[in-house]
């Protein structure tokens, strides 16, 4: 077996997640034999470090020892049951870590088995949640501008990233957006929390507005990550909880990507010393080995649902693979490597590594903004460094960022025009450097603007 072949198999049957088939006409598909730690190997040998985490996902490498073994421990137990009825210790033991690590106030853990359907599940809590307390009236949502929130229909109706929402626009939800306080968009003389405070004042307004007949706010806490790693500060999140409990209307926080220690924090909303209605927790959950996912509330909307059964309050979702005793083994593995190392400590290290290599991009001539918050660190590519005036999205440059990076040995993938290192915590000083030089040559190539077609034609 190598590349070639198993790129050819795959091509007949398998139809990828997030692309354009035809583009791998031209593009490369890297099939991977093995990974281990920062490393992902193909079949023909190549090694690739994995600077996006596999889409995020993973803590601490691949094949790493200890969660391998919290899984092949559980393997020989028990592989799964029904969580109705039946549980598991497994299941037990992470509902009481999660309880215990996330910020006081939240205390029942409820799980589901992606990051789109915990978004479903705290929305359709949330509404419920008001629906039992004779609130029906409140069936709508608050979001921000260029927010993701996942790819099922629930969750894209609170997302507003164009590309991935526009398409199916007349399926979904109507729900309230309100811009966000990104803070690339600051003015000259302005920081990211007067920005913040700044651009409250709109969210201020629909939540008086739309206060009677809305459910819950939902955000991604610091860094809206599928909306090219825009980044806000703190502030926000402070005035959104004291608004949203001024409103009466919840708070949901999306820590999907930003949680398990990503920000510089174990859970971003520590940063505002916020605690949300409904925390929103997958990708690193399980150190990125097996789906999982769980949203953690609080009493208060625990305690809505708890009734006799002919009130028909209760909540009654599940999924198939609720609560997967191999995922939770995964991610009690997980959560024990926080335990028994400085994780949050080395990582505020590596952040700072990650912020030196890079500076230099700030020089760039189309980079607009190198930005970075704890272990996520951008860099936004322009046309034009004053104006910030952005490449056109049909040029398509980040993909030869993309293509330069895995012919250096690195797996790099852009958002459009913004490229970003958020790797596994396990990478080392020198690795980063090694990034951020393939990064700037993947952007200088990206830039270098093409010779007019006549030469690169022409023969001889
Ligand atoms: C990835 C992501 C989701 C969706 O999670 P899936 O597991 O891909 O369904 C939701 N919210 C945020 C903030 C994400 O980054």
């Amino acid at each position: 077996m190598n590349n070639d072949n198993l790129t050819r198999r795959d091509l007949s049957v398998v139809w990828h997640p997030c692309t354009q088939m035809k583009d791998h006409e031209h593009l490369p598909m890297t099939p991977i034999r093995r990974g281990e730690g920062v490393w992902l190997e193909d079949f023909d040998g190549n090694r690739y470090i994995d600077a996006v985490s596999s889409w995020w996902v993973n803590l601490f490498g691949h094949a790493n020892p200890r969660i391998n073994q919290a899984i092949r421990d559980q393997l020989d137990r028990l592989e799964h049951v029904i969580l109705a009825g039946f549980t598991h210790e497994p299941v037990i033991r992470l509902s009481e870590k999660l309880v215990a690590i996330t910020p006081p106030g939240l205390s029942r853990c409820f799980f589901a088995d992606s990051g789109s359907a915990a978004v479903e599940v705290a929305l359709k809590m949330s509404y419920h949640y008001w629906r039992n307390r004779g609130q029906g009236g409140k069936t709508r949502f608050i979001c921000l501008t260029n927010s993701y929130h996942g790819e099922t229909l629930g969750a894209l109706s609170v997302g507003d990233v164009p590309l991935y929402k526009e398409t199916y626009k007349s399926l979904l939800m109507q729900s309230i957006t309100v811009q966000a306080p990104d803070c690339y968009l600051r003015e000259a003389g302005e920081d990211c929390a007067q920005l913040a405070e700044r651009m409250f004042v709109h969210m201020e307004q629909a939540l008086a507005r739309h206060a009677h007949e809305t459910c819950a706010v939902i955000v991604e806490p610091l860094v809206q990550c599928a909306g090219g790693m825009r980044m806000y500060d703190p502030r926000y999140l402070s005035l959104l909880r004291e608004a949203c409990d001024r409103h009466g209307m919840h708070l949901i926080a999306d820590e999907i990507a930003v949680g398990f220690g990503r920000t510089g924090t174990m859970f971003a909303c520590e940063q505002a010393g916020i605690t949300p209605d409904f925390l929103c927790l997958s990708k690193g959950l399980t150190g990125g080995y097996l789906p999982l996912s769980a949203v953690v509330t609080t009493e208060g909307v625990y305690q809505a649902f708890y009734d006799e059964y002919e009130k028909l309050n209760a909540f009654l979702h599940s999924h198939s693979y609720t609560g997967n005793p191999l995922a939770c083994a995964a991610a009690l593995g997980t959560l024990g490597i926080f335990e028994g190392e400085d994780v949050i400590g080395n990582n505020r290290h590596l952040a700072k590594v990650m912020a030196e290599a890079l500076a230099p991009l700030q020089d760039h001539p189309n980079v607009a903004e190198v930005r970075q918050t704890g272990m996520i660190a951008a860099v936004e590519m322009v046309r034009d460094k004053a104006t910030r005036e952005p490449y056109p999205w049909q040029e398509r440059r980040g993909l030869a960022i993309y293509r330069h990076a895995l012919q250096r040995g690195a797996l790099l993938r852009p958002l459009g025009n913004v490229s970003y290192l958020m790797p596994p915590y396990v990478i080392n000083e020198e690795q980063i450097r090694f990034l951020a030089e393939v990064m700037r040559e993947g952007i200088d190539v990206a830039t270098q603007d093409q010779p007019p077609r006549a030469n690169r034609t022409r023969r001889g």
